[in-house]
């Protein structure tokens, strides 16, 4: 059989492992062997293009030896900064790791794209389709570049969202995306052999244009944003894999185009947003911040004793992790707390917040590292019906996923995004550090409410000695 049929055959296989793979991340119980078997399916498909590519078997000479030379150091480097940087990683930290990932996976595909541009100009003649796809691939791969290593600077907390936007920051994108546009119609149709050098400045303003149309989104609209820039990264790849006639990457770019576009619109719906207005609207960035403060109003604490007491003789809790629960990795002791409940007749259940913590699923994933049984977990409209219900709401590192005021107060950055309405349960426990807002930098009512008991210190600490107490009762 020849080299390039079983390349295509390769090429099947890992396919179908990606799909398959993908189809199994929907679940957490199979999630980790989905994120395998893809990661397999990859392998088997970078091995069988260095083995059985044309380009591979049929160059020759030093210039064969040079370029493996050049791939597999670039191989070796990057696999093993992917490996250290995956195994070192904290969970809290994913959405930073992510979002730089695929920046560089953005990056590639513009590089691909530029090299392509000049193999269109110098060796062949540049076709009004050929160029098209090429511009349109280095577009999204730069914007995905630079947009992504702006988001993971700002998930890392090293850039504030307020010292890069200008005024009037949408028109000043809009303006930039105009020049993009009419730049790739003249390099297209009217510039003739200088469309290289042209496409190298278009390269350069769309590098700019990334990091102008993620610098005014922040807040709680990162999630989106983080989302919307894996999905270009997608698109990309799959440009790049119909520019070089791979279907690998043309497979591969598809499946992360269409999933990131879904998370988009799953994230938007969950948010209650429309894409156009997180994009432009500025939320939770350089917003509008709420007008309301906690002016001289009082909270009131409970102590681990008292908390204690509520929760054992309760009949049904409804636990609401957050943020918070993942820093302090208080995950393994909130089930035994659970469990200790359970024992005693207590009816336990988890309401989990689409954006909660700072990566979709990111609650799903952490509760089901403590073998939380995933019958127990209830999205949100479904928790708000239990929490009705519920003699106590425990918020565990929860803060802007509780907010009152998204309901409430329509001068909140966060006015319309749905929330768990925990104020609805009889007695509401928050347990927190401090009185310092959330990821949305907002203040929140739910902390002065008339049912709400705060419940301060480290989620880690606070739950070893409720479980205790529980045991001592
Ligand atoms: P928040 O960021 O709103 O609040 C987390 C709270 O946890 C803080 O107020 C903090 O208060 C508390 N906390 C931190 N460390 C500890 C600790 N060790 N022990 C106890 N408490 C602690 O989290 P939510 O989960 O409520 O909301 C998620 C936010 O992140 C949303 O705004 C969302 O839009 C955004 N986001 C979500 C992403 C996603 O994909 N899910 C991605 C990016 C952003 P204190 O310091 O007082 O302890």
């Amino acid at each position: 059989m020849q080299a390039t049929y079983i390349l295509d055959l390769i090429y099947f296989i890992a396919a179908l492992t990606f799909v398959v793979g993908l189809k199994m991340l929907s679940h957490p119980d199979s999630a980790r062997k989905g994120n395998q078997l893809a990661a397999v399916g990859m392998g088997i498909a970078v091995l069988g293009t260095l083995l059985l590519h044309k380009s591979a078997l049929y160059m020759h000479g030093d210039a064969r030896t040079l370029k493996l030379i050049l791939i597999y150091t670039a191989l070796a480097i990057g696999g093993w900064a992917g490996w250290a940087s995956a195994y070192r990683v904290k969970m809290t930290s994913m959405p930073q790791m992510v979002s730089l990932f695929n920046g560089l996976g953005g990056g590639c595909a513009a590089l691909l794209a530029i090299a392509e541009l000049k193999s269109l100009y110098v060796e062949h003649h540049p076709t009004t389709s050929g160029l098209i796809l090429v511009l349109f691939t280095m577009f999204f791969g730069a914007v995905s570049l630079t947009g992504s290593l702006l988001a993971y600077a700002k998930l890392e907390d090293l850039v504030k969202d307020s010292s890069i936007v200008l005024p009037r920051h949408t028109i000043v994108n809009l303006c930039l995306l105009a020049i993009i546009l009419g730049m790739i119609g003249y390099i297209v149709f009217g510039a003739g052999q200088s469309g290289l050098m042209w496409g190298l400045v278009l390269f350069a303003i769309a590098l700019v244009y990334g990091f102008s149309f993620v610098a005014p989104i922040g807040g709680a609209d990162m999630p989106v944003v983080i989302s919307v820039l894996n999905s270009c990264t997608g698109l990309t790849a799959a440009a790049a894999g119909i520019i070089y006639d791979n279907l690998i990457m043309l497979v591969g770019g598809i499946l992360v185009g269409a999933s990131g576009s879904i998370l988009t619109v799953l994230m938007c719906k969950a948010m209650n947003r429309s894409l156009s207005n997180v994009l432009i609207g500025s939320f939770g960035g350089g917003g509008t911040a709420s007008t309301k403060t906690a002016g001289d109003q009082t909270v009131k604490e409970v102590s681990v004793t008292d908390a204690a007491v509520l929760l054992n003789y309760s009949k049904s809790v409804v636990i609401v992790p957050g943020y918070g629960l993942a820093v302090a990795q208080a995950q393994k002791i909130c089930k035994e707390l659970d469990d200790l409940l359970d024992s005693n007749g207590v009816e336990v259940r988890y309401a989990i917040h689409p954006v909660a913590g700072r990566m979709p699923g990111h609650m799903n994933v952490l509760l089901a590292e403590a073998d939380v049984p995933y019958t127990k977990l209830y999205d949100l409209e479904e928790a708000n019906d239990h929490i009705k219900k519920a003699d106590v709401a425990i918020i565990i590192g929860a803060n802007d996923v509780v907010n009152p005021a998204a309901l409430d107060d329509p001068s909140s950055p966060i006015y319309g995004m749905p929330v768990l309405e925990v104020w609805e349960a009889q007695n509401v426990i928050v347990m927190k550090r401090s009185m310092k807002s959330g990821y949305a930098g907002i203040e929140n009512d739910l902390f002065f409410h008339a049912r709400t008991k705060m419940l301060f210190g480290d989620a880690k600490d606070t739950l070893q000695k409720l479980v205790s107490e529980v045991k001592a009762l």
